[in-house]
């Protein structure tokens, strides 16, 4: 089932046209990653799913009713992790649900130590290292109401271990969540290692260029990144992508 349906749509900024007529969809529980180059329009179609601008044509609809310039519909998760610092761990967790007026501590206390932060639901964001700000950040979209999570480029600036730590942990939470995620990389492994579907945007105004169906099996492993299917699955989007292009 479609849960989130986007048609046509078309936004520009001071007349320069951004998105041109991009249509995609993303089904209940299912897990899409939206690749593109920098500067393509990635996060400015986050913030149109998000409500925070309106597209000049076509319509953004979840569960069949049309949200154009409509927030609260998504959990947005932005690429720095945006933690109030004057909160504990615990509060910033909190925070989408508190916006929609149920708070669940103990649930909340559950997911923190799942992240691996126990004893830090009292800290405050400074007192965390990057990859735990990213966890609380992550864990506050997770625990938020809506059906739907966007994480803007939520690994790029961590270093390679602590990504592949995060990416294995998202998959594992997700797992028993599923929750539909969009999430944005510029990382083609990274999205192959996540994604159900890869979504591959043109330079700007961005249009889609390209789809892919990911058809390893889940529960992944870490080891699939080695594996030979994955690498000659990699060689194929690479050739299509940045050889033929
Ligand atoms: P990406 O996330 O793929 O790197 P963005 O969506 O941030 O790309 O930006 C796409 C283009 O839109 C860029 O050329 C950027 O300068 C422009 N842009 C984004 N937001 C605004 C804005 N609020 N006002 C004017 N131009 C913008
Ligand atoms: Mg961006």
């Amino acid at each position: 089932m479609e849960k989130l349906k986007i048609e046509h749509l078309d936004k520009s900024f001071d007349d320069q046209l951004v998105l041109d007529d991009l249509s995609l969809s993303v089904g209940d529980g299912e897990f899409v990653s939206i690749l593109g180059p920098s500067g393509s329009g990635k996060s400015t179609l986050f913030h149109l799913i998000g409500g925070l601008y309106s597209p000049e044509k076509g319509s953004i609809k979840i569960d069949g009713e049309n949200i154009n310039g409509q927030r609260g519909y998504i959990s947005y998760m932005p690429q720095a992790p945006s933690l109030l610092p004057w909160r504990t761990v615990e509060d910033n967790v909190l925070l989408g649900q508190e916006l929609s007026g149920k708070k669940d501590r103990e649930g909340a206390r559950k997911m923190i130590a799942r992240a691996g932060l126990d004893g830090y639901e009292k800290a405050y964001p400074h007192e965390l290292s990057g990859g735990m700000k990213q966890r609380a950040a992550f864990i506050r979209a997770l625990l938020s109401p809506q059906p739907i999570i966007c994480l803007d480029e939520p690994f790029s600036a961590l270093d390679e271990f602590t990504r592949l730590d995060m990416q294995k942990w998202l998959l594992s939470i997700w797992e028993e969540n599923k929750k539909s995620i969009i999430f944005v990389t510029h990382n083609i492994e990274e999205a192959l290692f996540l994604s159900d579907r890869l979504i591959v945007l043109s330079q700007r105004p961005a249009s889609i260029k390209r789809e892919f169906d990911v058809p390893f099996a889940r529960p992944r492993d870490k080891n699939l990144v080695l594996s030979e299917e994955f690498l000659q699955c990699k060689k194929t989007i690479y050739e299509e992508l940045v050889i033929h292009d």
